[in-house]
């Protein structure tokens, strides 16, 4: 065994873990780095890039045959699956440098190619290396959530750990959830041209406002795909050689659908199995590590972060928590995690995103919200590109404080960067009011609905006043 003690040791190189180690080693901290599969993690193999990749062929191949209202012949797009994903190889391909071995070791990291477990509650092996570090940060993020489906243990079936290296397009794809990845996946492989099906216990993009999601599911569906919701897989068997039977029940009752491939996306589980998490101490349940809102672990030695940490499961999440780990460790700056910061975006056509409190969060919290609209026909971009489908919605309180965005429509998550920054910098209408933006773009629609608090709040008491006058004279 050979001994390190390194001020940092981080455990995982995905998203989270990479920025801790870069920051640190950036400020000739010493750090060691512990990785047991491939650099980069689940965002750059198995997640982010290859489905982004994927997303933009599908998109491709469906603007070939929707020129027409342009004026231009639709043609049918001719898919070469296997040289698809070769696009999506060639993607990770690209992005793979930054996350390499290669790079951390110049940048004076020492990575360890090894599975990491405590020993103790202060000392972490990996392979033939024992690390006795001043701090650990677990970066060791999820896995894909297998359910327990009766049948599942003798039928094949895929995982976003292995999607993204099939050569052979599915004929008719079954996915088991219709969460953010089952939907995207799902739209994606439609356009690509599989016959796809969604069976979802609840409702499809359940977590977002079904305000803004209904106008993406509205345009899957219309595409082809079929989504089934609050409908549960009661067992699954196998069907010929390589194909699938799904039961499925729902209000109507019981009946099977059978697809040539089935792709398990129904949740996500934290990576903690490996690392002996009560040999140091370290709580944790079913969600992932327990952590204090400074991301630290019940081993006041230890951080969390990223996917594994148990809450918003994003890459700019497990980066910003990076941040926030490297300013306590490198700084004593104590930052607590702000979730009402957090954007996110899914990646169907048209897009969803949001940031900061829904509607249902605002309501709560706050006696009195306005609730400002603008749709994204009544934006001149919009219709030069025949993107009119969408809406941006904003929560705002009694004075017009930017509580809430949401947009679902064409870049919505271009679109979202914008109102992070207006939440994060408590600004209110009246800013959004006062700025000026380019025309004709579609960022003009958040302006409009911004505009719209003043129209709304002029008009109320113009109406309580009409309302008292009829009451006393009428
Ligand atoms: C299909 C899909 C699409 C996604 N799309 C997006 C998107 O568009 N935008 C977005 O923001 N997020 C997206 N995500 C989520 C994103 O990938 C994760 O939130 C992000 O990767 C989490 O980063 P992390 O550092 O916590 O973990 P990871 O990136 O998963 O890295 C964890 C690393 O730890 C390693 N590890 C685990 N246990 C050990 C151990 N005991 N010892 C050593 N190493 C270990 C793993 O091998 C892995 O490399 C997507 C996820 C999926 C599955």
């Amino acid at each position: 065994m050979t001994l390190l003690t390194p001020d940092i040791c981080v455990i995982g190189a995905g998203s989270g873990g990479l920025s801790v180690a870069a920051a640190a080693a950036a400020f000739g901290v010493p750090v060691v780095l512990i990785e047991r599969g491939k650099m980069g993690g689940d965002c750059l193999n198995y997640g982010c890039v290859p489905s982004k990749a994927l997303i933009a062929a599908g998109k491709q191949a469906h603007l070939m045959g929707n020129g027409a209202a342009f004026g231009i012949a639709p043609a049918e797009a001719e898919v070469n699956f296997r040289q698809v994903m070769q696009h999506v190889e060639a993607t990770i391909a690209a992005i793979a440098p930054n996350d390499s071995v290669e790079r951390f070791t110049a940048l004076g990291v020492q990575v360890i190619q090894e599975e990491a477990r405590f020993k103790d509650a202060r000392t972490v092996t990996a392979g033939d290396y024992e690390i006795r570090a001043r701090r650990f940060v677990i970066a060791t993020g999820s896995s894909p959530l297998v359910p327990p489906i009766p049948g599942l243990e003798d039928v094949p079936f895929l995982t976003n750990d292995t999607i993204f290296s099939q050569t052979r397009r599915p004929s008719h794809l079954i996915i088991i959830g219709g969460g953010p990845i089952g939907m995207e996946l799902a739209q994606a492989h439609r356009r690509l041209g599989c016959k796809v099906t969604v069976v979802e216990a609840l409702s499809a993009l359940g977590k977002d406002d079904p305000e803004l999601t209904a106008f993406a599911l509205a345009r899957i569906r219309e595409e082809g795909v079929t989504v089934l919701e609050h409908t549960k897989v009661t067992q699954v068997s196998k069907r010929g050689r390589t194909g699938v039977r799904v039961h499925i029940e729902d209000a109507d009752g019981a009946r099977t659908t059978d697809g040539s491939h089935l792709l398990i996306a129904a949740g996500r589980t934290p990576n903690i199995e490996a690392l002996d998490l009560d040999r140091a101490g370290i709580t944790h349940d079913r969600r992932g590590i327990t952590v204090s809102d400074k991301l630290r672990t019940k081993n006041r030695r230890v951080y969390a972060i990223g996917d594994v940490a148990g809450g918003l499961q994003f890459t700019h999440v497990a980066g910003y928590h990076a941040g926030l780990v490297v300013r306590a460790l490198l700084f004593r700056l104590n930052a607590r995690e702000n979730r009402t910061i957090i954007p996110w975006a899914t990646y169907t056509d048209p897009e969803i995103a949001h940031v900061g409190l829904s509607e249902e969060e605002a309501r709560k919290h706050h006696r009195r919200i306005s609730i400002l609209r603008w749709p994204y026909s009544e934006n001149d971009r919009a219709q030069t590109e025949r993107k009119t489908e969408g809406l941006i919605k904003l929560v705002t309180d009694r004075k017009g404080r930017i509580l809430g965005a949401s947009i679902a429509g064409a870049n919505a998550s271009e679109m979202i960067s914008f109102w992070a920054l207006a939440i994060s910098q408590k600004l209110g209408v009246r800013d959004v009011a006062g700025y000026i933006a380019p025309y004709p773009t579609m960022t003009e629609i958040g302006k409009r609905a911004a505009i719209t608090y003043f129209t709304e709040t002029t008009r109320k008491p113009l109406v309580r006043a009409l309302v008292r006058f009829l009451r006393r004279f009428g």
